[in-house]
């Protein structure tokens, strides 16, 4: 095996030569995405490299670990896609999205027609667990290896038999816990940082387990699994997710994943009012971080749903008077902090072995474009300092009186 590559990594001279595999001779990259990778991902070979001349499928390589990342869907190819160009190809395909449902009846046995599940939807980070080349890495929704997700996943399981007997396998899990740089949130049953599977796939096809494969292979290697509130008819299920994610919104937990028993249908996401109350007062905490799109969708969840849940005027009022106070105090609360000459900034708190090993991570959010430093490193825990700089730049120019 020889992968090669000049001119500032761009791929326009990539050569790649694979002992393992049939093709014995060098190739250019156009060869290789014609005669190859069109192969193995069912996508022609001409559309493969266009999105490699705009960047849609970039070249990237950390840690030894060569590879061609999917910046956005290629055909059927998802965003997020890993395609490893080591001694064999290997494929991790990207976690799909996961379509929203704003009503529950009848969107629900609409959209399903036999049995369902209903499963928790955990607040964290996506990660795409995978043995290549015998080495187990952890993936980000982005498709990136993230060494402290590598890490903490191999702490939090024992993955090596899973993964020597099923090594075309995917384990799609949420990174979820307090001390999480990406999503912090507190579960009283997992504390600081935890793991939860919530679907097996296989490499290449992306093909998932029905749930019940799933939850067996999870039962036999041992591995921690989301909740499973329980199995429904399509036509009954609406009305007992209306249950369960009242309980879910009370006890401050996301919301549910619907998912076809045979995993053929898209599965759906619902999600709790307090879920959506949560994720607008971040926001307007650094309000000029985020796109429209992400308030806007929000405010409009709550809407359908309001609606759904038939509330009393009463209960629709606290509703509205909670949303108001979600959107004005965070932001006011920022205004005020810039105006002190502060940045609209949150510390984030991570378990660590080592300074080097806090400085590691804090570089590799940094190269996805986040603005951290490292504030301290006491006891084996980094505190790292995150600056929303949109947010900061914005308020301090119109504090000054720039125009809106
Ligand atoms: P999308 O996945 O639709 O692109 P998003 O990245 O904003 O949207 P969410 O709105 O959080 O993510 O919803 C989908 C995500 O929920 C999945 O990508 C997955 O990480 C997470 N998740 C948590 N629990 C489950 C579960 N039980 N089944 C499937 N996904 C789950
Ligand atoms: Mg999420």
């Amino acid at each position: 095996m020889r992968i090669d590559w000049r001119r500032n990594n761009s791929l326009t001279s990539f050569f790649y030569k694979c002992e393992s595999c049939d093709l014995h001779s060098e190739l250019s990259i156009e060869d290789f995405l014609d005669q190859k990778l069109q192969k193995i991902l069912k996508v022609k070979g001409e559309k493969l490299n266009n999105a490699l001349i705009s960047g849609n499928i970039k070249f990237h390589e950390s840690r030894g670990f060569p590879a061609l990342q999917f910046r956005k869907d290629v055909g059927t190819i998802e965003s997020g896609t890993v395609v490893y160009l080591g001694k064999k190809i290997e494929v991790v395909r990207g976690f799909p999205k996961i379509r929203r449902t704003l009503i529950l009846s009848p969107a629900l046995e609409n959209h399903f027609n036999d049995k369902v599940a209903v499963e928790e939807k955990m607040n964290g980070y996506n990660v795409r667990i995978a043995s290549i080349d015998n080495q187990i890495f952890a993936f980000t929704r982005g498709g990136y290896v993230c060494p402290f997700t590598t890490k903490k996943a191999l702490e939090l399981m024992d993955l090596t038999s899973f993964f020597k007997e099923n090594p075309n396998l995917v384990l799609c899990g949420e990174m979820v816990g307090t001390e999480n740089p990406y999503v912090s949130h507190h579960y009283p049953e997992i504390g600081k940082l935890g793991f939860k599977i919530f679907d097996i796939r296989e490499k290449i096809s992306n093909k998932p387990l029905t749930i019940n494969e799933k939850f067996d292979l999870i039962e036999k290697y041992n591995l921690p699994p989301v909740t499973l509130f329980g199995v429904f008819k399509a036509d009954q299920v609406a009305m007992e997710v209306k249950k369960i994610i009242k309980n879910i919104g009370k006890e401050g937990r996301e919301g549910v994943v619907i998912k076809d028993l045979e995993m053929e249908e898209m599965p759906l996401k619902y999600t709790a009012s307090q879920a959506h109350d949560r994720e607008i007062k971040y926001a307007f905490k650094y309000p000029f971080d985020f796109g429209r799109a992400f308030f806007f969708s929000r405010v409009i969840r709550e809407g359908f749903q309001a609606f759904e849940m038939n509330e009393s005027e009463e209960e629709l009022k606290k509703r509205a008077q909670r949303l108001g106070e979600s959107i004005l105090m965070p932001m006011v609360k920022t205004i005020s902090c810039v105006s002190n000459d502060n940045p609209a900034a949150e510390d984030l708190v991570i378990e660590v072995n080592s300074k080097e090993e806090a400085d590691e991570f804090v570089r590799f959010i940094h190269d996805l474009g986040v603005n951290a430093t490292l504030l301290k490193f006491e006891d084996g825990k980094a505190t790292i300092r995150r600056i929303h700089q949109s947010t900061t730049d914005k308020i301090s120019n119109y504090l000054k009186g720039g125009l809106y």
